[in-house]
């Protein structure tokens, strides 16, 4: 049996892990379908204290591993597939193993939003992508017209890097101003390259007779004018959705699936403690989820000293 198993290896997971390593309790991180998280996604991070210079997300991701790891935290790829939070030690169903567990830390974040227009789900990886670091290279996308849609820090980012590869690159916002942080935006409008469209949405992506991706449909939600724009990709960078649906009827949650901390980091369940982006709709920051992370590795510690007394 496990006094704490760690489920998630992003920012969250691996100072929880490297915390309650330090605190010589031996966690075992389940690292899941996206080892890293989704910073392994993202291309420099610059806004993480202590990095100057910035560096690479995979970069970022793998030192805080190594770091968990040089003091006993154990990483495995399992997926969980169950859990039994109503019984103690909790337990997990990891890829058809049975895992017990004291405490659980619930740290796996989040995942894009999808447009949900017709068109997108078939022309994936065709042309349709959430990420421009792992996909903007690609020959498909090289010196043609790009579409990037969202407002936010994700689709600045996204816009600004693939600059380096797109011969336009047209930003899809739903209003006239940008939700991004300042300094982001600065970039994008300065950016010669990068073309704003604003409120507009994209209600069709084209062509899946030619299984390829050959432009988009977009209505002007002001004046309602619909039109066609040639492109060969559509990145989608609206936001995200938490990844807790493992975690439905056992702890408690709000209407959009973001766990509901009730004391500290400790989830609905006690022993259960939850840190990161599934948890934040708020701040949703690298070094917010390190510093939850952190939290909850001292609220599990707490938690097991106070039991064992
Ligand atoms: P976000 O801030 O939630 O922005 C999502 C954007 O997508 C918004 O502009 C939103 O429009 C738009 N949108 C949402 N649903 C849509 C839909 N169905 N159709 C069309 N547009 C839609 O998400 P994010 O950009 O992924 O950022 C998430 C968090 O990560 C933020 O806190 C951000 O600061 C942070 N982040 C930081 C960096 C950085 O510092 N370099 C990079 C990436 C992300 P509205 O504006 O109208 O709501």
């Amino acid at each position: 049996m496990h006094k704490v198993v760690i489920i998630g290896s992003g920012c969250a997971g691996w100072t929880a892990a490297l915390y309650t390593a330090r605190a010589n309790l031996q966690p075992l991180v389940l690292m899941g379908a996206q080892p890293g998280g989704l910073l392994t996604t993202t291309s420099i991070v610059e806004n993480f204290p202590g990095f100057p210079e910035g560096l690479d997300g995979c970069e970022l991701m793998s030192r805080m591993q190594k770091q968990a790891e040089r003091f006993g935290a154990k990483a495995t790829f399992g997926c969980v597939e169950k859990v039994n939070f109503s019984k103690s030690p909790f337990e997990l169903i990891v890829d058809g193993e049975k895992v017990e567990a004291e405490t659980v830390i619930i740290a796996t974040g989040a995942s894009h939003k999808h447009l949900e227009v017709p068109g997108e789900e078939l022309l994936e990886t065709k042309g349709v992508t959430y990420c421009a670091t792992c996909d903007g290279a690609l020959p498909i996308f090289r010196n043609q017209p790009l579409v990037v849609v969202g407002g936010g820090d994700s689709a600045c980012e996204e816009a600004l890097y693939l600059t380096r590869f797109g011969s336009e690159i047209y930003l899809v916002h739903r209003r006239d101003s940008l939700r991004a942080s300042k300094i982001m935006a600065e970039r994008v409008h300065s950016h010669k390259t990068i073309k704003p469209l604003w409120n507009s949405v994209v209600t069709e992506i084209l062509d899946v007779k030619q299984d390829k991706v050959t432009a988009v449909r977009l209505k002007n939600l002001k004046s309602g004018a619909e039109s066609v724009l040639d492109c060969a990709g559509v990145f989608i960078a609206i936001g995200h959705s938490p990844n807790t649906t493992l975690f439905k009827q056992h702890v408690a949650m709000d209407a959009n699936g973001f766990i509901i901390p009730k004391s500290g980091t400790m989830t609905s369940v006690p022993g259960v403690f939850v840190a990161g982006d599934c948890a934040d709709h708020v701040y949703r920051q690298a070094v917010t989820a390190a510093g939850m992370g952190c939290a909850a590795a001292i609220d599990a510690e707490r938690f097991l000293a106070a039991r064992n007394e």
